[in-house]
């Protein structure tokens, strides 16, 4: 069997971890062309040596020089890139067949649309390239003539629920509305009141996930379901009125598809994201992916409830960027990004995130976005108004 050539971006973060697992369970299947980070050089170093792909790659310039340092002389195939082009470059290398788009935030946008460009079968768990670049990035996806398949857990159980000649279109093949499952975070049960007082540490201690600190802090305000909801509508063609939030505490169904005979799929699993990788990388087939069979009688019940907008704003903020249109949802993320930071940093409260969103898509038009250059307009008129709104200083 030909081996499946796989580059990963962010190869150093929890969602590379997954996948370089699922990927080193399977060295029959599946061959590392090119790892990418932004700057931990020792981590990649130490992946590059495991994996001994061709290209490695380090959007910090000083961080490439010393995986170069640190890499020489050990008789490594691979060879290092640095700065964004040099990420952009491995994105889009000819060696590799499928791209695990894992960079978070916007900074992912330009490599996945590079690899979008070059015609890639893309594992798209950056969320963030979608939620900016839309319109742009499902257009380079036709362009390039490329394959996109969710590894967003939610995404990814709504793929394995549609049906399989599934195109964008929701009424020709009955299907009536998505349902996207949510855990509620860390601060489903905490007192309003309290909300302002969380520290960052509080909000990244998921109750069922362990993930990067800019997602888990996107959990407990729920803005991560918002901005799947707008990845939703992209990637399955569905209007925002198609597609409804659901609390689930135990984090064990992951999404379902509402067809309009009544019948509802669900897909159903452990709350680790080996599962949705490896349904991925390797489909249509499906391989081992080191998750234990879930024992339904041991959970014995699961639970939903509606989500309270009150508690979570960021919700509302989503449905209405995605129905402003045009470079409203680039607006909501770009100012998201700054405001996570800045509470990450110790500099902003949990409760100023929320309001710092509003605020840019207040100020700010939901302009067209017809190209890359509109979208990355938007992006940095945004940080502008978010830095400005919570007090930050210009760089922060
Ligand atoms: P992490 O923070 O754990 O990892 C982020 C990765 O991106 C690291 O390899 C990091 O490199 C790299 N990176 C950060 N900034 C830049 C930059 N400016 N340029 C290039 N690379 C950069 O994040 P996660 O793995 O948790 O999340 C990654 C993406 O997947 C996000 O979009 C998230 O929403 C999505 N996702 C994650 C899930 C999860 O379970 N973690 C679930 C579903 C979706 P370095 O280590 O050197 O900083
Ligand atoms: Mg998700």
């Amino acid at each position: 069997m030909t081996r499946q050539s796989v580059s990963v971006l962010g190869a150093t973060g929890s969602i590379g971890d997954s996948a370089l697992d699922v990927i080193a369970r399977h060295a029959d299947r599946f061959v590392v062309t090119a790892l990418t980070a932004h700057r931990q050089w020792e981590k990649l170093a130490q992946l590059c040596r495991r994996h001994r792909p061709d290209v490695a790659a380090l959007s910090d310039p000083a961080a490439a020089q010393a995986l170069e340092r640190a890499l020489a002389g050990q008789g490594l195939p691979t060879r290092v890139l640095a700065g964004e082009q040099g990420v952009i470059e491995a994105a889009a290398l000819p060696g590799a067949r499928t791209v695990v788009a894992a960079i978070v935030g916007a900074a992912g946008l330009q490599p996945t649309l590079a690899a979008a460009l070059a015609g890639k079968r893309i594992l798209l768990a950056n969320k963030e390239a979608l939620v900016i670049g839309g319109a742009v990035f499902m257009a380079a996806v036709a362009r390039g003539g490329a394959t996109l398949l969710p590894i967003d857990s939610e995404h990814n159980a709504i793929f394995q629920c549609l049906p399989a000649d599934y195109s964008r279109d929701p009424a020709a093949t009955g299907v009536r509305r998505i349902l996207l499952t949510a855990s509620g975070g860390p601060f489903r049960r905490r007192p309003l009141a309290e909300l302002a007082s969380v520290t960052a540490d509080e909000a990244c201690a998921h109750p069922n996930w362990v993930m990067g600190r800019k997602i888990s802090v996107d959990s407990a305000t729920m803005m991560n379901k918002g901005l799947e909801m707008i990845e939703a509508h992209w990637l399955f063609g569905m209007s925002r009125e198609q597609i409804e939030i659901v609390i689930h505490p135990e984090s064990i169904v992951h999404s379902l598809v509402e067809y309009v005979d009544g019948s509802m799929l669900a897909q159903l699993g452990h709350p680790d994201m080996r599962t949705p990788i490896a349904q991925a990388l390797a489909f249509p087939e499906r391989i081992d992916a080191g998750v234990p069979a879930l024992e339904l009688v041991r959970r014995g019940s699961l639970t939903f409830e509606a989500p309270d907008h009150d508690r979570f704003p960021c919700l509302d903020l989503a449905y209405r960027a995605l129905g402003a249109g045009g470079a409203a949802p680039a607006v909501l993320n770009a100012a998201n990004e700054i405001a996570v930071a800045a509470f990450l940093g110790g500099r902003i409260r949990f409760t100023d995130i929320a309001p710092a969103c509003a605020e840019a898509l207040a100020r700010l038009p939901a302009r067209t976005v017809r190209t890359l250059g509109d979208a990355l307009a938007a992006d940095a008129e945004a940080r502008a108004v978010a830095r400005s709104w919570l007090k930050l200083p210009v760089a922060a």
